[in-house]
């Protein structure tokens, strides 16, 4: 008999059924055995009376067993409907249990919210706790947010690109995780921090709108809201200004967003410039909702402008406080040109605050090679060490780049704002532990002796 999906058993009322799952719950009454069966679309209760030929079985099979279940639908009495509950009304009059596969006993308890659980534990059997209704329901949120925005971005002639990977470094104001090369031995590639140029060079290329759902890598102190791998829906156009970028940007968000039931507090989005909001909050992150917006769920976001584009290194230099990639605001390119007045200059950096979490960022870039020369002539550097770093946007500039500009929403900080959650690793299907484990697997690892030969590298063992 072909599956039905639990979800949609109301509509069999009366029928025979064949559903395929979970087990839930198994309440054992001695003649009777109930059950709630799970599967991706819900809940149901199953019932085997006394008598049935399933009865054995049912005494057997033990919670999150894999089971097929044959039944007939029946409307419950109305005494023992469970008008909040879904499928309430209707209870499975079970024929017949098959056992695909039978399961431990669970390390842990998955049934109710698994954050006070031992996080390595939680690590360990990430399959498990991904099974719980808090993480199922994280998940499914990520995902619907992520297929908003691209339904989205392709609705307004965006072109979705893959970047790679193995790459150079882009400086996002971390380390880099770096990966050697076995064909160049005692050489590395870097992953993507972003996919900041190559996003730039797909402007040079003519493709005026892109995006990415993209994975940034970083190798910074982990915390709460911050993981080595994080995911941004990056964004590049040609021909805007500041205020096309934050305008589509803040369409989408609100589109997204409104679409999946939220309220948000204040549109069009309050402004306010990085100065403002540092004399105002003492930060450029801040939570404007009240107590009671937090009871409701609603989120509140801002837009910050107007941040200086250098700042003082600890050796006395300067090095740029967001994307050395940005322009200045157009009033303050001569002062970058002539190298005046260095710690006024403001960049047209815009970063869209959510809930007291950076929920976006990004700029309007440098798209003349004498520009960015000039960023990075301020930083100290030599024209050798130029041409190194960012030689090829350099040349790419002289083709014909046309002006743009782009941002990056980070995804897990959207989705911990929807959710409500705190923690980066409640949003990730298979984030790394605060040690910097990976969930389940268990990287890093040693490389074997041949591996190391074979990629030129040799372990100090201090
Ligand atoms: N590359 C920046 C980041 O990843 C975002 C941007 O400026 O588009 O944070």
């Amino acid at each position: 008999m072909e599956r039905t999906l639990i979800g949609e058993l109301g509509k069999h009322v009366g029928e025979t059924v064949s559903i395929s799952g979970w087990v839930d719950v198994r309440r054992d009454q001695g003649k009777m055995v109930f059950f709630d069966f799970r599967d991706r679309s819900g809940l149901v209760q199953g019932v085997v009376l006394p008598g049935s030929p399933a009865i054995e079985a049912a005494k057997d099979i033990r919670n999150e067993y894999v089971v097929r279940v044959e039944g007939v639908v029946n409307k419950r009495p109305e005494k023992n409907a469970q008008a909040d509950r879904q499928n309430g009304d209707i209870e499975l009059e079970i024929k017949g249990i098959e056992i695909l596969n039978p399961s431990e006993a669970m390390p842990f308890d998955i049934s109710n919210d698994t954050s006070g659980i031992d996080e390595s534990v939680r690590a360990e059997y990430r399959y498990l706790d991904l099974r719980s209704k808090r993480m199922q329901k994280n998940m499914r949120v990520r995902s619907e947010f992520i297929r908003r925005c691209r339904e989205y971005l392709f609705s307004k002639d965006f072109t979705e690109i893959e970047t790679p990977l193995l790459t150079e470094s882009t400086p996002e104001g971390s380390r880099d995780f770096v990966v050697p090369s076995r064909l160049n031995p005692g050489k590395f590639y870097a992953l993507p921090q972003s996919p900041q140029q190559y996003k730039q060079l797909l402007m040079t290329a003519g493709f005026e709108r892109y995006f990415q759902i993209a994975r940034a890598v970083r190798d910074e102190d982990l915390r709460a809201d911050r993981g080595f791998e994080h995911s941004q829906v990056d964004i590049e156009m040609s021909f805007v200004t500041m205020e096309d970028v934050m305008a589509a940007v803040e369409d989408m968000v609100t589109t997204v967003v409104e679409a999946m039931g939220y309220t948000i507090k204040e549109k069009p989005f309050p402004r306010i410039s990085y100065k403002d909001a540092v004399e105002k909050y003492g930060a450029d992150k801040f939570d404007l909702r009240t107590d009671e917006d937090k009871e409701k769920g609603i989120l509140a976001y801002a837009w910050v402008v107007n941040f200086p584009f250098f700042e003082k290194t600890e050796e006395g230099g300067w090095t740029f406080t967001h994307n050395p990639f940005s322009m200045p605001i157009p009033e303050h390119l001569d002062w970058l040109m002539k190298g005046e007045r260095i710690g006024e200059i403001l960049t047209t950096q815009y970063d869209l605050v959510c809930n007291g979490y950076e929920s976006a960022g990004g700029s309007i870039r440098a798209h003349k090679p004498e520009i960015l020369e000039a960023v990075y002539k301020v930083m100290g550097f030599s024209a050798e060490e130029l041409k190194e770093r960012v030689g090829h946007m350099l040349t790419a500039f002289r083709y014909g780049t046309p002006p743009h500009g782009g941002i990056a929403l980070g995804i897990e900080r959207n989705i911990m704002n929807l959710t409500g959650e705190t923690m980066l690793r409640e949003v990730q299907a298979f984030p790394m532990t605060r040690g910097g484990q990976t969930a389940v697997m268990k990287a890093p690892k040693a490389l074997t002796d041949k591996q190391l030969k074979e990629l030129g590298l040799k372990i100090d063992k201090k």
